[in-house]
């Protein structure tokens, strides 16, 4: 039994002894349907949030406004949204008000695409007004009412129908595909972080070369800031990418608009495995570049290298890491300060350079990492800074 569901049960039949009317809707009752595995359970209610929250001890006030609060229940969630029926919509995104409604089907008409709008009672009874079920077997997205319209309500529903085709494997019908052509256009207009979080579900979906083709016949993707080029690509391979790698393989392929949004861990990231991508393409890696770089982003430079049709060194990557006979410069049998107790030095900032220069012959096997070794060494460039400095003073 899933417990995820039976709880989700118990929450409606909680709003119905109440008076209000509820259903699970959307991509639980889409995927139930489907038997695919599926994440969260949406309840569409004719009670509003405010009735929502005095019924349950936990809700939280997720999305208010737009008529969606959060109930915890047997350590579950479920997002529980009051039926809503869309003012107009401005920005090509957002509705300029939302109305509550106690109809069920005003609800369902705002709503994106049929296979996205079949309800389904607490006793597991299915309601379908949209003609979805037909849509679900025949593996059909299609728009819920007049394609135009509606993806100039929203255009990120665009994006969207290319997520469920990425999902699921399904064909877009005519009518909406034809729409979203004559559309496309209206992409630029979404910020930039929902384009992203859209094409993060692309990019991870089953039936991703399948979306993205899609996206190339219809030209969305040159909607998409210098992407086009990399997408092209990605839609021939059969490697799995994730997001990021996706991104990357892009930003190879093409110079890339600087509007693309990442965390700051992942734009250094980003920028390391170009710069490793430039000097391992044609080259092979070296124990200094795994030791600077760390295994796990060299593993991941080479995957984009792979990717792209150059040499796998994933073998040699992982021998070199093994082999390093240093794993941090404190591991250095002859430190900074060891330089400062032998030698009075009136620049500080040779003993870096001197450090570097013992670190990089270390891991290289240049020398050994023997305390005599790099004592005699180190003095030896203490000297020849000096001489090259003009600097005689003891
Ligand atoms: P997934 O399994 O990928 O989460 P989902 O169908 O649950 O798919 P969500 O983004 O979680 O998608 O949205 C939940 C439901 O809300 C959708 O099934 C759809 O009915 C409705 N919905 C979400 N976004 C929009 C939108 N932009 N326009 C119209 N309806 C939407
Ligand atoms: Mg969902």
């Amino acid at each position: 039994m899933n417990k995820y569901f039976e709880t989700g049960k118990k929450i409606l039949v909680k709003l119905q002894d109440a008076g209000y009317v509820s259903y699970f809707v959307g991509g639980y009752v889409r995927d139930l349907l489907l038997g695919i595995e599926s994440g969260d359970i949406d309840i569409t209610t004719s009670a509003t949030p405010s009735e929502v929250i005095a019924l349950f001890n936990n809700v939280k006030e997720t999305g208010k406004k737009y008529g969606s609060v959060t109930v915890l229940m047997d350590e579950f969630k479920y997002e529980v949204t009051t039926f809503r029926s869309d003012g107009e919509y401005i920005d090509n995104r957002h509705p300029d008000v939302v109305t509550f409604s106690k109809d069920i089907m005003d609800d369902l008409s705002r709503r994106d695409f049929t296979i996205n709008a079949i309800i389904m009672d607490e006793q597991e009874n299915i309601i379908d007004n949209y003609g979805s079920k037909n849509d679900l077997e025949n593996k059909t997205i299609r728009t819920i009412n007049n394609p135009l319209k509606r993806f100039k309500e929203d255009s990120l529903r665009i994006l969207r129908a290319f997520r469920f085709v990425s999902k699921l494997g399904f064909d877009i019908e005519e009518g909406t595909l034809e729409a979203i052509n004559e559309l496309k256009h209206l992409i630029k207009n979404i910020s930039i972080e929902r384009v992203m979080v859209e094409l993060d579900k692309i990019f991870r979906g089953k039936h991703r070369n399948k979306a993205l083709r899609y996206m190339l016949e219809t030209e969305v993707s040159e909607e998409l800031y210098g992407l086009s080029d990399g997408l092209k690509f990605i839609s021939k391979i059969n490697q799995e990418l994730y997001p990021i790698e996706a991104f990357i393989v892009c930003f190879i392929m093409d110079d890339i608009d600087d509007i693309w949004r990442f965390s700051n861990k992942n734009i250094r990231l980003i920028k390391q495995i170009l710069d490793l991508h430039e000097v391992t393409k044609n080259d092979i890696f070296n124990r200094f570049i795994v030791y600077v770089n760390g295994l796990e982003t060299c593993l991941l430079a080479n995957k984009i290298n792979v990717v792209l049709g150059y040499n796998d060194q994933e073998d040699l990557i992982r021998e070199l890491e093994e082999a390093l006979p240093i794993k941090d410069v404190c591991d250095l049998l002859f430190k900074g300060q060891d330089i400062m107790w032998l030698t009075p030095l009136r620049k500080k900032s040779w003993i870096g350079i001197i450090v570097d220069d013992l670190k990089y012959n270390v891991i290289m096997g240049y020398l050994p990492n023997d305390y005599e070794v790099l004592k005699e060494y180190a003095l030896k460039k203490v000297k020849e800074l000096r001489l090259e400095m003009g600097d005689t003073d003891e």
